[in-house]
C-alpha cells in the first residue's frame, strides 16, 4: 500500500515586500508573511483579518517570497500575524529552507506563548516581542507568559515593544520595564505610541511618552520611542 503524507499548511493572510515600521530595524525593506488568527483582542489591534485567509503549503509560501522579493530588494523575512506562534509546528519546517535562501528571520510576536517559541528558535535570528500592558489592550494580562518568554528569547537577539495609548497607566509600564530588568537590562525597549485609526482614537500625550522613557532609562540602558512608521508614511 502506498503511503502518502499530507503536507503541512497554514492560514496565511497574506505575502508582501514592504519596509519594516515597528522597532529597532524600522526603515528596513522586508518580506512580509502574514499569518491568520490571534489570541489576544487588543483595543488597538489593525490588523486586516481577511474572511477567507488562504490555506497555504510550505511550497506556495516560499514561491510568494520569491515573487514579491523578485529584485532582491530584501535580505529580511518578517513573520508576523496576528500571533505566528499560533503556528508554530508549521513555522518549524518553514523556517528551515528560508534560512537556507540566506534570510534573516524575524519573528514579530505578542510574547505570550513561550512553549510555542522553544519550538520554532533555533530557526530565528531576531524577535521582536510585545509586551502587552492590560490598560493600554483592555485584554487581560500576560506577565507570567511574558517573563518566561523574554528568558526564552533572550538566546537570540530580542528586543520588546510596548504600545502607549491615551489609557495606558504608569503602573503597567512600572512593571514592565521591572520585569525586562530582571531578565536583562539591556535588552532594548520601544515605547510605540498607538496609531489611530477608524474608529479607534488614541492621541498618547508625547511630554507623558518622554516622562516614561527618562524612568524606565533610570533601569535599563536602551529605551527608544518610535512611532509606526509606516503609518506615518502611509506605506503598507
Ligand atoms: S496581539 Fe497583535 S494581532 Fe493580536 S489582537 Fe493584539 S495587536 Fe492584534
Amino acid at each position: 500500500m502506498k503511503v502518502v503524507f499530507k503536507q503541512p499548511t497554514a492560514k496565511v493572510s497574506e505575502v508582501f515586500l514592504s519596509v519594516q515600521g515597528e522597532g529597532v530595524y524600522a526603515g528596513e525593506p522586508h518580506v512580509f508573511v502574514r499569518f491568520h488568527g490571534c489570541n489576544m483582542r487588543c483595543a488597538f489591534c489593525d490588523t486586516p483579518q481577511p474572511v477567507a485567509p488562504e490555506e497555504s503549503s510550505i511550497r506556495s509560501i516560499v514561491d510568494r517570497i520569491v515573487d514579491a522579493n523578485a529584485g532582491n530588494t530584501a535580505g529580511a523575512i518578517t513573520i508576523t500575524g496576528g500571533e505566528p506562534l499560533l503556528h508554530s509546528h508549521f513555522l518549524k519546517c518553514l523556517l528551515p529552507p528560508l534560512k537556507e535562501k540566506g534570510y534573516s528571520i524575524h519573528l514579530d510576536t505578542n510574547g505570550t506563548m513561550p512553549d510555542r517559541l522553544n519550538d520554532v528558535i533555533g530557526a530565528v535570528d531576531i524577535i521582536a516581542m510585545d509586551i502587552k500592558l492590560p490598560s493600554s489592550t483592555k485584554d487581560k494580562h500576560f506577565w507570567e507568559e511574558h517573563l518566561a518568554f523574554l528568558h526564552a528569547a533572550k538566546s537570540r537577539k530580542v528586543f520588546v515593544k510596548m504600545v502607549i495609548t491615551d489609557e495606558t497607566q504608569e503602573s503597567d509600564i512600572d512593571k514592565a520595564v521591572a520585569l525586562i530588568e530582571s531578565v536583562d537590562s539591556g535588552i532594548p525597549l520601544v515605547l510605540q505610541p498607538a496609531s489611530e485609526f477608524g474608529e479607534f482614537k488614541s492621541r498618547p500625550d508625547v511630554a507623558r511618552i518622554m516622562g516614561w522613557q527618562k524612568k524606565a532609562r533610570e533601569k535599563l540602558t536602551d529605551v527608544r520611542v518610535i512611532p509606526q512608521l509606516h503609518k506615518i508614511e502611509g506605506i503598507r
